[in-house]
C-alpha cells in the first residue's frame, strides 16, 4: 500500500481552483486508488485531490459504504439546511460546525469514466459538499464565525508543529493502530 503524503492547512494547494480531468487514463485510475488507501489509512470519510498535492479536479469518499470517485463533480442541486460538526484531514485535530444543506445532486464521471448523476443525503451530502469546496480552494473553516475561526486558527498553530514541511504523512505505525481500532468497533 503506497499511502500519499497529506498536505495540511498553510500549503497554498489547499486555496487552488484545480483543473478540470479531460480523460480518465490508467494513470488517473492508479491515482484514485492510492487515494482510497491514503483515505482509509487516515480514517478519513472523504479526500481530495488537492489534499495530496495534486491538481486534477477529483475526490474520493466512502460514507457508510456510500463509495465514489467523483471525477469533475459538479452540484446541480442543493436542499435543506442543518449544521453538523466537521473535521478535516487536513486540518487535524481542529474541529467547526458547519451550516450545509442536508440534500444534494451531484453531477460527475465515475473511475470508470463513465457520467453519473447521485442524490445524497444528510452525512454523505455533507461531505460531498466539503469534498466539492477542495475542489475550489475553500475550506470548512471559511463557514465559521469570525470568532471560532480565530480560536480554531490559534489552536491551529500550535497542531501545525507536528507537520513539518505542512506534510502529514502517516506512519505504520499510526496505521497500524488505526486498523486495530477498526476492528474493535
Ligand atoms: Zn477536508
Amino acid at each position: 500500500m503506497a499511502l500519499l503524503d497529506i498536505r495540511v492547512l498553510g500549503d497554498p494547494i489547499l486555496r487552488e481552483e484545480t483543473v478540470p480531468v479531460a480523460e480518465v487514463t490508467d494513470e488517473l485510475r492508479a491515482l484514485i486508488d492510492r487515494m482510497y488507501d491514503t483515505m482509509y489509512a487516515a480514517q478519513g470519510i472523504g479526500l481530495a485531490a488537492p489534499q495530496v498535492g495534486r491538481r486534477e479536479c477529483l475526490t474520493v469518499i466512502d460514507v457508510e459504504g456510500a463509495k465514489h470517485a467523483l471525477i469533475n463533480p459538479e452540484i446541480v442541486e442543493t436542499s435543506g439546511k442543518a449544521k453538523g460538526e466537521e473535521g478535516c484531514l487536513s486540518i487535524p485535530d481542529i474541529y467547526g460546525d458547519v451550516e450545509r444543506a442536508t440534500r444534494v445532486v451531484v453531477r460527475a464521471t465515475g473511475r470508470d469514466g463513465k457520467p453519473f448523476e447521485l442524490e445524497a443525503a444528510d452525512l454523505l451530502a455533507r461531505c460531498i459538499l466539503h469534498e466539492v469546496d477542495h475542489l475550489h480552494g475553500r475550506l470548512f473553516i471559511d463557514y465559521l464565525s469570525v470568532l471560532k475561526r480565530r480560536s480554531a486558527l490559534a489552536k491551529w498553530t500550535k497542531e501545525k508543529e507536528k507537520y513539518p514541511g505542512l506534510i502529514r504523512r502517516l506512519t505504520p505505525a499510526e496505521v497500524a493502530a488505526h486498523h486495530h481500532r477498526n476492528e474493535e468497533l
